[in-house]
């Protein structure tokens, strides 16, 4: 990681930091913070002689190595300074809240924009909204492109930044252009690394995008997890929060097994924010209040949580694990209670 001593390289001294990393089989990719940019050397950084001759140019104030595998989410990383901001809320400083339905029913959308608009009146900061959905029967309801354009007018209504899952490269762009500002990846894709690549670069130079990541059903250490988000930040937008959603093999009775209690962990080894997903991980209504409160214990800087107006008139997961307005509604004031009690 190459520091400059001003806030960024000016293009004669990036051509020249270039021109040395090219010799040793290395490449540079800025990343650019909010008071400055810095330059990972992608490649491997391990070469005395390159470090030196680096170090020797008078525009450098250092250069970080930090062997981890991830070394831009690294808590040691220069970047562990970041914030991650989302409309209004930098996280970090308040508890952040996405909700909305598992998936939008492109038959019925007043379903969504109700549940939009109480999602907000519930005192959620973004809405989540599934267009595209990765079923594991076949047979089922797959998501139509066509809810993007519900999810977009649900935004328009009710002013909130917009999450969906994108399960494919040619989703990207389809969310991206549609004005999407989070982009799911959910549990089945976060080791994709093609796709983490290809959001990636289509978010490298795009700083008002985020990426919510799924903690994989079958990840086990968490270098793992932490590693996926790297995959996308190596290309130049850091903007990854973390997801834990629960894992197999499951708790008896519930979805999955529930992991928030990885959150503090997480937090030991990368400046990333994590955001938990109570809904899939305990996968069942009545249970999720007490998941999205024991995941703010555990540090989480917020929650994803499913919601829908009417549950059982839901598709895919709502009819299960959707919280209805009145309990998101309670479930975000406790948790923004306990998260002031906690960070006191
Ligand atoms: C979802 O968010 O609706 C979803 C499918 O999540 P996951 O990838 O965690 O199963
Ligand atoms: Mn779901």
């Amino acid at each position: 990681m190459i520091l400059p001593k001003s806030s960024q390289l000016n293009s004669v001294q990036l051509a020249e930091v270039n021109a040395i990393v090219t010799e040793f089989g290395c490449s540079i990719q800025p990343i650019v913070g909010a008071v400055r940019t810095i330059y990972a050397i992608v490649g491997d950084e391990r070469d005395e002689l390159m470090i030196n001759r680096l170090e020797g140019l008078s525009y450098i104030d250092r250069i970080d190595r930090i062997q981890s595998p991830f070394k831009l989410m690294d808590k040691r990383s220069d970047l562990a300074t970041h914030r991650i901001t989302v409309g209004d809320v930098t996280l970090g400083e308040q508890l952040f809240v996405i909700a909305g339905a598992c998936t939008i029913d492109p038959k019925n959308p007043n379903y969504f924009y109700e549940t939009a608009a109480a999602v907000k009146e519930a005192g959620a900061n973004a809405l989540r909204g599934g267009v595209w959905k990765p079923r594991t029967n076949p047979y089922t309801f797959q998501g139509d492109v066509k809810s993007l354009d519900i999810l977009m007018e649900a935004s328009r209504r009710t002013g909130l930044h917009v999450d969906t899952e994108v399960m494919e490269e040619a989703h990207i762009k389809l969310a991206l252009d549609a004005g999407v500002t989070s982009l799911q990846v959910g549990a089945r894709n976060a080791l994709n690394y093609s796709l983490l690549r290809a959001i990636g670069r289509a978010i490298g130079q795009r700083p008002e995008v985020v990426v919510l990541l799924k903690r994989s059903i079958h990840m086990g250490p968490l270098n793992e997890f932490i590693s996926a988000a790297e995959y996308i930040a190596a290309f130049g937008n850091p903007n990854v929060i973390l997801c834990p959603r629960g894992t197999t093999p499951t708790l008896d009775g519930y979805r999955n097994h529930p992991d928030e209690s990885i959150t503090p962990l997480l937090k030991e080894k990368t400046w990333a924010p994590v955001v938990v997903d109570p809904s899939h991980s305990v996968g069942k209504a009545t249970y999720v209040p007490a998941a999205a409160l024991a995941a703010v214990a555990y540090g989480a800087d917020g929650l994803c949580i499913e919601a829908h107006v009417e549950p059982s008139k839901g598709i895919g997961d709502d009819p299960k694990q959707a919280l209805t307005p009145d309990v998101l509604a309670k479930t975000i004031r406790q948790a923004r209670e306990l998260w002031k009690l906690t960070r006191a």
